[in-house]
C-alpha cells in the first residue's frame, strides 16, 4: 500500500519549499511577529490562511472543537441542581475546568507575541455546537467536559438548522465574553492596544459575519463596516449581548433564550 502522506511530505520539501524557502529563513533568523491570535473550530473546511489571505508568520493559531476559550481561572458554575460526590448541593459552586492549552496560547500571544487582534472564529455546519444538542460518541469523556465552554450558548429547543446557527453565533459571544476575564486582555483591550473580532464563516457562502457588539449583530462582511473591533467596555460584555442577537432572530419563530446563570 503506497505511503500517501510521505510521497506529500517529498513532494512539499522537493517542489515546494524551493520557492518559499528565502521567506522561512527570514522568519527564522527574525522570529515571528504574527499580529493576529486566531482561534478556530478544529473543523477541516475552515482554512484560516485562505480567509484572511495570510501567509506564514502572519497568524498565531489555536484550534480545538468548536472554537472554545476556558476561563483564565479555569474555573466555570456548576450547573444548578449538581450534587458533590459527598451528596452535597453545589447550586452555583464553580469548580476546575482542568488544564487547557488553549488558555496558555492566549497568555503567550497576548503577553510574548503582543498580538494586536484575537479572532474567534466559529462556522456553519458546526460538529461540536451540534453536539451540545445531540450528545456525544460514548466514551468521549473529554469531548463531553470540553463541551461545557459552550453549554450556556445553547438553546431549549428542537435542534434545527436556525437553531445551530443561531447557537453557533451565541458561542461566538461567549468566549468573546470568556476572553475579556483573562486580564491581560481586558487591559489591553481596555488601552486601545487589543481588537476582539467574533467571526461566524459561513462555509457554503465562502462569508465571514462579524459581530458587532454595538448592535450586537453578526453582519455579513460584505456588507460590515469593520471586521468587528470593540469597544468592548464593561458595559458592553454585561449580558445584553446575548439578548442582542436573540432580538435580531425574533422573527424566526426560535424561542427566546433561555436567562442566563452568570456566576
Ligand atoms: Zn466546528
Amino acid at each position: 500500500m503506497p505511503d500517501e502522506l510521505l510521497e506529500r511530505l517529498r513532494r512539499f520539501h522537493e517542489q515546494t519549499f524551493p520557492g518559499i524557502q528565502d521567506q522561512f529563513q527570514d522568519l527564522v533568523d527574525h522570529g515571528q511577529h504574527p499580529h493576529i491570535l486566531f482561534i478556530g473550530c478544529s473543523d477541516s473546511r475552515l482554512v484560516p490562511y485562505l480567509l484572511t489571505g495570510t501567509g506564514p508568520g502572519d497568524l498565531f493559531i489555536v484550534r480545538n472543537v468548536a472554537a472554545f476559550v476556558p476561563p483564565h481561572d479555569g474555573m466555570l458554575p456548576a450547573p444548578s441542581g449538581e450534587i458533590s460526590p459527598e451528596g452535597a448541593y453545589l447550586g452555583a459552586a464553580r469548580r476546575f475546568t482542568g488544564y487547557h492549552g488553549t488558555a496558555a496560547a492566549i497568555e503567550f500571544a497576548v503577553l510574548s507575541l503582543k498580538v494586536t487582534h484575537i479572532v474567534v472564529c466559529g462556522h456553519s455546519h458546526c460538529g461540536g455546537i451540534r453536539a451540545l444538542y445531540e450528545g456525544v460518541p460514548p466514551g468521549a469523556i473529554n469531548l463531553q467536559a470540553w463541551l461545557d465552554l459552550g453549554r450556556e450558548a445553547a438553546l431549549p429547543v428542537q435542534v434545527s438548522p436556525e437553531a445551530l446557527r443561531r447557537t453557533e453565533q451565541r458561542a461566538v459571544v461567549l468566549q468573546l465574553e470568556r476572553l475579556m476575564g483573562y486580564p491581560m486582555v481586558r487591559e489591553r483591550v481596555e488601552a486601545g492596544q487589543l481588537a476582539l473580532h467574533g467571526w461566524h464563516y459561513v462555509i457554503e457562502d465562502g462569508e465571514v459575519h462579524v459581530f458587532d457588539v454595538k448592535t450586537g449583530q453578526f453582519v455579513p462582511a460584505s456588507s460590515a463596516t469593520h471586521s468587528g473591533t470593540g469597544p468592548y467596555t464593561d458595559d458592553s460584555m454585561a449580558s445584553p449581548l446575548f439578548n442582542e442577537i436573540d432580538a435580531s432572530y425574533a422573527q424566526t419563530g426560535v424561542s427566546p433564550a433561555p436567562t442566563r446563570n452568570r456566576p
